[in-house]
């Protein structure tokens, strides 16, 4: 019988969307073009038309269950910050360390 690792032990970004849901000022928007912006759905983002709209912290363009299975609504066009995250990297082990805890 298989067993399923835990998404917080592991840095596989569909099983885990830390760095989604940490933080309402994580996905803010920075050097996108006025084009790149329009093309995000006006539903996922912020009154203040600063970032990606959030829910406790959560981007709504989140779906998924956090550190099991997750995806982005918006994956072809999230902003910069998005993508610019890398696996491993500072601001994925604070968010990590967050939602999971120090032992993730
Ligand atoms: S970059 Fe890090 S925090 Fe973000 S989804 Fe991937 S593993 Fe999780
Ligand atoms: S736009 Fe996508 S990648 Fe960026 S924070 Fe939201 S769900 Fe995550």
């Amino acid at each position: 019988m298989s067993q399923s690792v835990p998404a917080h032990q592991n840095f596989d970004c569909q099983s885990c969307g830390a760095c989604c849901a940490y933080s309402a000022d994580w996905p803010r928007f920075s050097l996108e073009t006025e084009e790149e912006l329009e093309r995000i759905p006006a539903d996922y983002v912020a009154a203040d038309l600063g970032g990606m709209r959030c829910e406790s912290g959560r981007c709504t363009a989140l779906e998924g269950k956090l550190g099991r299975s997750v995806a982005c609504k918006v994956y072809d066009i999230r902003p910069i910050v998005c993508r610019t995250c890398m696996p491993g990297d500072d601001e994925c082990l604070m968010a990590r360390e967050q939602l999971f805890g120090a032992a993730c």
